[in-house]
């Protein structure tokens, strides 16, 4: 690969600012250039007129009057659930699992089902702009390999773990395994996977989680197992993803049933390694800075605080929590315990692919929180969970999320004359006098407005996928 000038409008946040530090970072150049070094990573950033001379004669490609976003990062989607986007199924998560999720993850036992959907997961996480994931895993190790394959030969990257159930409802009994192979076969996952692509944790762009459904769908012994599967492969950069918090409808919601199943003070203690009566230590923790927490609507204070302690970050799934009716994340508590928060659609349970829907759906929930509590999120904010939160989520800000010098180039092509409305709305909408208000203003027209037809290119270390 040669060396490449790409421009357009760039927006990005420089260094590795806090989320509530995001507009401070925030960088917008119109008539900005990158270049992408012949390692795939980003050579400069800048004014189109300033591009350094040893980089003036290499091929451009002019995107102008579009945009230069970093890759969306989506911390959090489910690939057995690609077919199940917009199942009706009557009632809030417990019953949509029960009618709409675990018949259609079941369909995954079928090699042919598998390795379409990882050709069609494959296809919207391109179209959508999504460069990096953490993926929540099928039950079915044929699936994940299907998975992986797919996304090796695509070129994205990757995080992701088969879906481990140990118990729960007989609907999802296709999805169980007994105790011990619950282990064994997430143990042959990482062998198998984890930086399969490079042999170097540094350099893969395929990388292996320790993936419990959540809680309810496993047992004490489930965990125990985890914890020391965990302990053992710590070191080699694996992950550990799953769901906390979030549905608590009285009675029947995940919460209440957690905890009374568990007996304990808080569901994030289960995945603290305190998941016996009482919160009493039965192993070790499953928390740390490759941790993910999807949801985490419904926090004690502790459970904030225990998260950003330990460097476990949360994916805020706002679209997922309005489709079920789980409630809204409290934005400004969250951001205020020092949690580390990124984005995620988690489809099926969200019914939109695209991180600028979710990123928009943060900002209509958050403005629309009780009292005090309602906030207007600054679209630097929105473009912080979307992007480089995402990349701190999942451990790799050292590596993209943003257009600092040295990092590897992920970035989107927005081209707003693919959507009218967004096009529209950028050419002709009012802006502030001031210039700073003028920017924000841009970008938050342009988050708000993408939709998939807008996303014109999607480039994983400089190359472009298709
Ligand atoms: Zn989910």
């Amino acid at each position: 690969m040669v060396s490449r000038i790409h421009l357009g409008h760039v927006f990005h946040l420089a260094g590795a600012p806090l989320v509530t530090d995001a507009a401070n970072a925030l960088v917008s150049i119109p008539d900005g250039a990158l270049v992408i070094g012949d390692d795939g990573r980003i050579a400069f950033c800048g004014e189109r007129a300033g591009i350094p001379s040893q980089y003036q004669s290499a091929p451009t490609s002019d995107h102008r009057p579009g945009y230069l976003l970093p890759g969306f990062v989506d911390t959090h989607v489910h690939f057995p659930q690609t077919y199940a986007g917009d199942s009706y199924g009557g009632g809030q998560l417990l019953e949509w699992l029960t009618l709409c999720i675990y018949p259609s993850e079941s369909r995954f036992a079928d090699e042919n089902v598998a390795a379409q959907a990882a050709i069609e997961f494959c296809n919207r996480r391109i179209a959508a702009g999504t460069t990096a994931a953490m993926v929540f895993g099928s039950a079915f190790p044929h699936a994940q390999d299907a998975l992986f394959t797919e996304t090796q030969r695509r070129g994205l990257r990757i995080v992701s773990g088969r879906g481990i159930q140990t118990t729960g409802p007989a609907a999802a009994a296709r999805l169980f395994t007994s105790e011990e192979d619950a282990i064994r076969l997430t143990r042959e996952e990482i062998d198998k996977w984890h930086a399969a692509d490079t042999g170097d944790v540094k350099s893969a762009r395929l990388h292996v989680a320790i993936v419990p459904r959540f809680s309810l769908a496993v047992t004490t012994q489930t965990l125990k197992g985890l914890g020391e599967l965990y302990d053992s492969v710590r070191d080699r950069g694996v992950y550990f993803h799953t769901h906390l918090n979030e549905n608590n409808r009285p009675g029947t919601g995940e919460v209440d049933a957690t905890k009374e199943r568990y007996q304990v003070n808080s569901y994030l203690d289960t995945y603290d390694g305190k998941f016996l009566p009482g919160s009493a230590v039965g192993g070790s923790s499953l928390l740390g800075r490759r941790s993910i927490m999807a949801h985490s609507v419904h926090c004690q204070d502790v459970e904030l605080e225990r998260m950003a302690e330990t460097g476990t970050s949360i994916s805020h799934c706002p679209i997922s929590q309005q489709f079920l009716g789980s409630g809204t994340m409290p934005w400004l508590r969250t951001v205020a315990s020092g949690v580390n928060i990124s984005a995620g659609t988690d489809f099926g349970g969200g019914d939109e692919w695209l991180i600028p829907q979710v990123i928009g759906a943060a900002f209509k929930v958050h403005i629309s929180e009780p009292g005090a509590a309602g906030v207007s999120m600054h679209p630097a904010e929105m473009l912080f969970i979307g992007t480089l939160g995402g990349a701190r989520a999942l451990d790799m800000e050292d590596r993209f999320g943003n257009f600092d010098v040295g990092k590897e180039a992920d970035f989107v092509v927005i081209d707003p004359s693919r959507t009218p409305a967004l096009q529209a709305a950028l050419t002709y909408g009012a802006r502030s006098d001031d210039a700073v208000m003028a920017r924000d203003q841009t970008l938050f027209a342009l988050l708000m407005g993408i939709r998939e037809t807008s996303i014109a290119e999607t480039y994983v270390q400089g190359r472009r996928l298709q």
